[in-house]
């Protein structure tokens, strides 16, 4: 039983008592108390109500800002789609090529880890990231990488 179930219990049996009380002044007294618990249960049935409120507009703040969160979600994901499909994409020996508009049509070397391009360096050593991330692609291996590449 809550407090707000116990409160009119309480009047329905502070009525009762003061059915069967014979004496005026203590029947007075049990109708002070009833009067004073019927202020309570007013002041809680209106905090209740306030509370109620609270817990619906928080709700609905959280309704709407999921709502924006998924239109966002949907737009970066369409997004994602369409940058992918302008993107080929294949992988050698860990290290990811992409050949697209952003490329010139060409084949590139990207990290696998932070996706920038690599860097290819002058002489034949390693390819490697700005990250640190480094691929087990040497310089002059690149030629005949791209060129087994299926169109
Ligand atoms: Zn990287």
């Amino acid at each position: 039983m809550t407090g707000l179930e116990a409160i009119p219990k309480i009047a329905v049996l502070l009525s009762q008592l003061i059915a069967r009380v014979k004496d005026r002044k203590a029947a007075a007294l049990v109708q002070q108390i009833l009067q004073h618990q019927l202020v309570i249960q007013k002041e809680l049935m209106a905090a209740h109500a306030k509370i109620s409120q609270t817990e619906r507009d928080h709700a609905n703040v959280i309704a709407e800002i999921n709502e924006r969160h998924a239109k966002t979600i949907a737009h970066l994901n369409e997004k994602i789609a369409k940058f992918q499909s302008e993107m080929e994409i294949r992988y050698h020996a860990g290290t990811e090529f992409r050949r697209g508009k952003k490329t010139g049509e060409k084949w590139q070397p990207f990290c696998p880890d932070c996706g920038l391009p690599l860097n290819i360096p002058t002489r034949n050593y390693q390819l490697s990231c700005a990250c640190g991330w480094e691929s087990n692609i040497w310089k002059a291996q690149l030629p005949g990488i791209v060129a087994r590449f299926v169109p």
